[in-house]
Parts: C-alpha cells; sequence; structure tokens
C-alpha cells in the first residue's frame, strides 16, 4: 500500500455525540473502520458481545496484557478497556482509515506508540447543552448526571492537548469536518513516501 490508513482517535464528553458521530462516519463514508475493544465491565441491556465491545473477565484481559495484545488500554471507573492490537494494524496496512472510540489516558498512549495518529475530542456548544442532552437520553438520575457533568470539566483541563476540538453544534456540519481533516492529513507529504518514490522512478525510467 503506497499510502498506509489514518489512526484516528475519538474522546469526548459523555452526552456530546461521539458514538453519533462515529456512526455517522461508518454510514456516509464506506472507508472507515471502527475498532471493537475488550472490557472487563458487564455488558448493558441491548449490547451484544463482539459488536459493543468484546466482554471478558480479568484474567483474560491480564493475559492479554502480558502478551502484548493491546494497542492501549486503561482502567477507567474499575474496569479494564483496551483495544485490540493486531486488527488495527492490519486495517492500517491495507490503507483502511481506523477509529478508535478510547478515553483520553488511552488517547494518550496512542500518541506516544503512534505520533502520526489524529486525536479528535468532540464538545457540546454549551455546558448547559450538554446537561441538556444528558438529561434528554433519559436513563440516568439527576445525581449521575451531575456526576458525569463534574468528569468532564475536569477532563476539559487536558483536552488542549488534543489535536482537534469537534464542536457538535450541527452534526452535519461536525460529521463533514471530522471527515475532511482526516481526508486531508493524508494528502501530507510525509505520509505519501512511497508514492513520491515510486513517482521518481516513473519518470526516471522514461526520461533515461
Ligand atoms: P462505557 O463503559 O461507557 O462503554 O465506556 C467508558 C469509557 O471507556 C468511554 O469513554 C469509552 O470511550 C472508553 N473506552 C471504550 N473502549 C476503550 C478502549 O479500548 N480503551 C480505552 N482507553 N478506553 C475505552
Amino acid at each position: 500500500m503506497e499510502r498506509k490508513g489514518i489512526l484516528a482517535v475519538m474522546s469526548g464528553f459523555s452526552g456530546a455525540g461521539k458514538g453519533t458521530i462515529v456512526s455517522r462516519l461508518l454510514k456516509d463514508y464506506d472507508r472507515y473502520w471502527v475498532s471493537v475493544s475488550m472490557t472487563t465491565r458487564p455488558p448493558r441491556p441491548g449490547e451484544t458481545d463482539g459488536v459493543s465491545y468484546h466482554f471478558v473477565t480479568r484474567e483474560a484481559f491480564e493475559e492479554i496484557i502480558a502478551a502484548d495484545g493491546f494497542l492501549e488500554y486503561a482502567e477507567y471507573q474499575g474496569n479494564y478497556y483496551g483495544t485490540p492490537k493486531a486488527p488495527v494494524l492490519e486495517h492500517l496496512a491495507a490503507g483502511g482509515d481506523v477509529i478508535l472510540e478510547i478515553e483520553t489516558v488511552g488517547a494518550f498512549k496512542v500518541r506516544e506508540a503512534f505520533p502520526e495518529a489524529l486525536l479528535f475530542y468532540v464538545v457540546a456548544p454549551t455546558g448547559a447543552e450538554l446537561k441538556r442532552r444528558l438529561e434528554s437520553r433519559g436513563t440516568e438520575t439527576e445525581a449521575q448526571i451531575l456526576g458525569r457533568l463534574k468528569k468532564a470539566a475536569k477532563e476539559a483541563e487536558v483536552i488542549n492537548r488534543y489535536d482537534y476540538i469537534l464542536v457538535n453544534d450541527d452534526l452535519d456540519e461536525a460529521v463533514a469536518a471530522c471527515h475532511s481533516l482526516i481526508q486531508r492529513e493524508k494528502t501530507r507529504a510525509g505520509r505519501s513516501l512511497p508514492l513520491i518514490a515510486r513517482l521518481r522512478e516513473e519518470l526516471e525510467e522514461i526520461t533515461e
């Protein structure tokens, strides 16, 4: 493959709509692949093993850590979450663009391992709007929502270290912006070295 795929990391405030943006990227364009994470947290109603996550025991997860099978992993609210390494590397090598939907600790680990990864953070336009979106889900108590907002305030301290902040005000615009940033990245000269080498060879052959 002359151009490897782009590794894009998506994090975001809970309720900001990062899952919706990722679903739309998958639906609207055919070149994205989303990694299915492994976790030790129990499945929630409606979640399917192998689709939402690979649900495993702590022992199984720790064996994979020991075998260096994760691209990154983190412990979040008492459970492990990790990105299985092999399928990500396979898709990138085949030229596909890979999306990881992960939290901030994992995102920064990905940056260490893959400095060329693009890190996106999704926010709602205002604090009040984030609160409204969490309330309209109707899945959590007022106290849980307050907890999520407090976590968001804390997380806001590190999001300046992401590459791009996507403001999810108009969903279509946020999806289009994300797609175009990922695709534009591919045209960077530094990512096109095999293509440049081929063109040089071809031109040398023609002009010999
Ligand atoms: P939830 O339990 O609500 O599905 O996920 C909790 C958090 O873990 C979310 O922020 C989610 O993006 C993150 N997460 C999901 N999979 C992974 C993963 O493979 N690695 C890391 N570091 N975080 C993950």
